[in-house]
């Protein structure tokens, strides 16, 4: 089993790890940074350093039967079981995700408080994020309404924490797994995103540490994906100002 170092410091850009399986889907680390595709949110890519001097180009990262894979270009030498590797992320793609996930929970904490509708789903990009939310009537002035009260939260830069709760204790707050699909089924304990004095979301994803990372997000477009299913279409402008290494 890796220990998964993202879900505890978002910011965190370097690792050392120890090659724990190397296969035909590629290699497993007993720690990683790299977040495997999950959650609407895309994995992580970068490189890992091997002790020999290569240098591998993590192509792709995945969750295979519960465990994180880290697939890389084809035709490099491979590490063996139990060499170490250095693993360095590609900040700039991360930081869009974070960035992107941070701005759809608040999107989705206004569509739940405010709308009192539920959310169907939601993905993330580099620069854009959507999510779909179960309405049956949807109109321009209401996106609008919806993503200025997110620039608005954007402006009050609250701080966004995270905290593992046991489960029996999120199982009777229906409030805090609102997309089915960002739960993982059987964690325990489960790990809450809070931004504080706003919403609070069961949620395995990357996240900025206060709400002014998330920096300009406006409305790009709407479409009707059924008679209650619709999706809007957030455009995440370049990041505000350059983010710190985690101390
Ligand atoms: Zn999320």
């Amino acid at each position: 089993m890796t220990d998964a170092l993202y879900l505890h410091d978002a910011y965190a850009r370097t690792f050392d790890a120890t090659v724990i399986a190397v296969g035909p889907e590629g290699l497993r680390l007993d720690r990683t940074l790299f977040y495997p595709t999950g959650g609407g949110q895309p994995d992580d890519r970068g490189v890992l350093h091997t002790a020999a001097g290569t240098c591998l180009d993590v192509t792709s990262v995945a969750k295979v039967e519960g465990e994180i894979v880290h697939r890389v270009a084809p035709g490099a030498t491979l590490p063996a079981v139990g060499d170490r590797v250095r693993g360095e992320l590609d900040w700039a793609r991360r930081f869009w995700h974070m960035r992107g996930h941070t701005a759809v929970h608040i999107l989705s904490g206004a569509v739940y408080h405010d709308l009192h509708a539920g959310i169907t789903g939601g993905q993330i990009g580099e620069g854009s994020a959507r999510m779909d939310f179960a309405m049956a009537e949807f109109s321009r002035p209401l996106a609008e309404q919806l993503v200025a009260r997110v620039a608005e939260v954007v402006a009050q830069d609250l701080p966004v924490e995270v905290r593992f709760v046991p489960r029996a204790q999120v199982g009777q707050d229906p409030g805090l797994v609102r997309v089915a699909s960002e739960l993982l089924p059987d964690v325990d304990p489960v790990r809450l995103v809070d931004i504080r004095g706003f919403d609070v979301q069961a949620d395995g994803g990357t996240h900025v540490r206060s709400t002014g990372e998330v920096g300009s997000v406006t409305l790009d477009r709407l479409e009707n994906k059924g008679a209650k299913n619709k999706r809007l279409y957030l455009r995440i402008g370049e990041a505000p100002s350059s983010p710190g290494p985690s101390g």
